[in-house]
């Protein structure tokens, strides 16, 4: 006869493995290591504003370029595939693309990965152009951005500037404003403060920017950011 004392230590190690498991899973999903296959979701699609299980379904892109390249398409975004470049020193990237309009805008993105453009399809599509619309009626035509990839560590943060910049594995893209159909210019730097309608279209997209992208800072964030918007899908999350 088992003593209840050793049957509840069984059902607590039993309690335990499940959770470890379940632990697990999570964080391989996160960050992308269960392959598409084994995923309980369905794969990500940008042709409608995702629901639910966006930041799993988004991970799931990070290692598999077949999946990217069967998700990346027009007229939601003119991409091409790019050339791994192996890590060296922090620095390089793995399954990114090139593409140069994203949501029917046009911006001249040299190299994101695969994650972060599905990402920023999804927001300009479902999240920017129906806004610009519904404030401006107009769609933006082009993006600003003032950078993606770049060899270097965190800046304006002295806590964190012994740390690589997901700018340095081409997972973070900064923007700098938009234009609109029609030559209206809206600029983080100059727009966002204030009660105009332009400041109210940034603080609302950069709001809706953060079901897509795990950090998604702006000018509240720190001085460095008061003239773009800094999204990233690194390990962290931050929405500020
Ligand atoms: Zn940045």
């Amino acid at each position: 006869m088992t003593s209840p004392t050793r049957s509840k230590s069984r059902f607590l190690s039993r309690v335990f493995l499940v959770l470890l498991l379940a632990g697990a899973t999570f964080a391989a999903m996160r960050l992308g290591w269960l392959p598409q296959r084994f995923s309980p979701f369905p794969p990500i699609s940008l042709d409608e504003r995702p629901s639910w299980f966006l930041d799993t379904r988004l991970a799931a892109l990070r290692l598999d370029r077949p999946l990217c390249e069967a998700v990346l398409k027009e007229p939601h975004i003119s991409a091409t595939s790019i050339a791994d470049q192996p890590y060296k020193d922090g620095c390089g990237w793995q399954n990114a693309v090139r593409f140069s309009q994203v949501g029917g805008a046009k911006i001249g993105a040299e190299k994101l990965t695969c994650e972060m453009a599905a990402a920023m399809a999804l927001w300009i599509e479902h999240e920017v152009q129906p806004l610009a619309l519904e404030s401006f009626g107009a769609r933006v035509v082009s993006i600003g951005d003032m950078g993606i990839f770049d060899c270097r560590n965190i800046v304006g943060n002295p806590l964190m500037k012994n740390i690589r910049s997901q700018h340095a594995t081409a997972n973070a893209i900064d923007i700098s404003g938009f234009t609109l159909d029609g030559g209206r210019q809206i600029s983080v730097l100059r727009d966002w403060s204030g009660r105009s309608k332009e400041a109210a279209f940034l603080k609302e997209i950069h709001r809706r920017a953060c079901r897509y992208f795990r950090v998604a800072l702006g000018p509240e964030y720190n001085a460095a950011h008061k003239n773009h918007f800094h999204f990233d899908r690194g390990a962290f999350s931050r929405c500020k």
